[in-house]
C-alpha cells in the first residue's frame, strides 16, 4: 500500500511567501520601517525563535521602536498606529534577519 504524504493543504499555503532572495518561506509580518541595513528597533508580541512552531492563527510579526511608541500613545493597534506602521508582508528568513541585526546578534 502506497502512503500518500501530502498533507490536505486548506490555506495552509496562503501561510507561504515568495520571497526574492529566499524560496518559500512561512510569512512574516513587520511595519515598514524594518529593513536589514539599518537598526529601527524590534518589538514583538510574543518572542519568537527561528524554525519555532507556530499556532494556526499566529504569524510572525515585528514592529520598529517608533510605531511601538505611537502603538503605546495609542493604546493599541488602530487606524492611525497601522496607517503609521503600515505592516509589510515579508518571508520567515528575512524576518530572522531583520532581528538579528536589530538585536545585535552576529
Ligand atoms: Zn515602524
Ligand atoms: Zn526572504
Amino acid at each position: 500500500m502506497k502512503n500518500n504524504e501530502q498533507e490536505p493543504v486548506g490555506n495552509k499555503e496562503d501561510k507561504y511567501v515568495e520571497c526574492g532572495e529566499h524560496q518559500s518561506m512561512r510569512r512574516a509580518f513587520v511595519c515598514q520601517h524594518l529593513n536589514n541595513k539599518t537598526v529601527v528597533g524590534f518589538e514583538e508580541p510574543f518572542e519568537s525563535v527561528e524554525n519555532m512552531e507556530l499556532d494556526d492563527e499566529e504569524d510572525f510579526q515585528a514592529w520598529c521602536f517608533e510605531c511601538e511608541k505611537v502603538r503605546q500613545i495609542e493604546g493599541e493597534w488602530n487606524d492611525r498606529s497601522e496607517a503609521f506602521a503600515k505592516i509589510k508582508l515579508i518571508c520567515e528568513k528575512c524576518f530572522f534577519e531583520m532581528k538579528q541585526l536589530n538585536l545585535g546578534h552576529k
